[in-house]
């Protein structure tokens, strides 16, 4: 099975995470063009391994992004994955459930969105919600429809292990799963939300909700890391990547992905020396 590359920002597996001591900033932060051009490389050297991976059609690719608001998922996923091509990845958000989802067990809608062999599967937020914003805000579970009587005392525990089962599921059939957690500070999302307000090209992303969610943060915190101790397995790893910086956080999650894909030592499938005469005779066949 896949096991997790060494980092500065794994989530260890033994429980001993905290989250305090996790920085959301870094002193080093990279001046604007040294990051292109590492950026570039980085891109580069994925696409090549998302050829490799798809050639090879044996491995499937699932990264999982979750966050505060105004982190940057959205511009973290389009920076490290624009040079892939397109046909080789899929994005999928997941918003507040439709009555269709809840009619389902947590994990069925993320389930029908799983990369199919030889691909990359992009999930911006995940079943993890299930264990954040419905832990913060459990009057969620009312919709649900779950047929025993809610206990809060295990409901995040039996949570925490189904997502366990499945990553490890996952895992042991063939997908190689990396989990980030852009770790944003309070202060630097306010100033985020502060420019969407005084920008006006960005007002368009301000959301007075966001705003009210921030009200929540501890509680979020601690869903947080509750979440990244129960759920960082070497198979499944978590990284959490200091966020107050995008520059440092796009760099930090693409050499990530891109150490963790080279480990695989993808191949291009070899072609027998019967095939390879095959091939020639179909040489001769078109030249006539
Ligand atoms: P952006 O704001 O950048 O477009 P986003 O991911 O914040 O992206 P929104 O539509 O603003 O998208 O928010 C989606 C909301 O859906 C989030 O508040 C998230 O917590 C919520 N959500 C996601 N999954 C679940 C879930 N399983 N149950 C309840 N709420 C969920
Ligand atoms: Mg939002």
């Amino acid at each position: 099975m896949f096991e997790a590359i060494n980092s500065p920002w794994l989530v260890p597996f033994d429980g001993s995470f905290m989250r305090a001591d996790m920085p959301t900033a870094v002193d080093d932060v990279p001046d604007k063009k040294s990051y292109k051009k590492k950026l570039a490389g980085l891109v580069d050297e994925l696409d090549d391994l998302q050829r490799r991976l798809y050639a090879s059609d044996k491995y499937s690719v699932l990264l999982i992004f979750q966050a505060m608001d105004a982190a940057g998922k959205d511009s973290t996923i389009r920076a490290v994955l624009s040079g892939v091509n397109p046909a080789g990845f899929q994005v999928c958000s997941f918003k507040q459930p439709s009555a269709e989802e809840l009619d389902h067990d947590f994990l069925w809608r993320s389930a029908k969105r799983l990369p199919q062999r030889g691909r990359i599967g992009v999930f911006n937020r995940s079943y993890y919600e299930e264990t954040l914003v419905v832990r913060v805000h459990p009057e969620y579970l009312q919709g649900q429809k779950l047929p025993h009587k809610l206990d809060l005392g295990t409901l995040w525990q039996e949570r925490f292990e189904s997502i366990r089962d499945h990553e490890k599921h996952l895992a042991r059939n063939g997908t190689v799963i990396l989990k980030f957690w852009l770790n944003v500070s309070p202060e630097e999302q306010k100033r985020r939300f502060l420019s969407r307000i005084d920008e006006q090209h960005k007002n368009w992303k301000f959301s007075a909700g966001d705003v009210k969610e921030r009200s929540h943060w501890q509680d979020y915190m601690h869903a947080y890391e509750e979440a990244l101790n129960e759920t960082s397995r070497p198979w499944a790893p978590w990284y959490a990547i200091p966020a107050d910086d995008k520059s440092f956080m796009r760099l930090s999650v693409a050499s990530i992905i891109v150490d963790s894909l080279s480990k695989l030592d993808l191949q291009y499938p070899e072609v027998t020396r019967a095939q390879r005469e095959k091939i020639r005779g179909m040489r001769e066949l078109l030249e006539k």
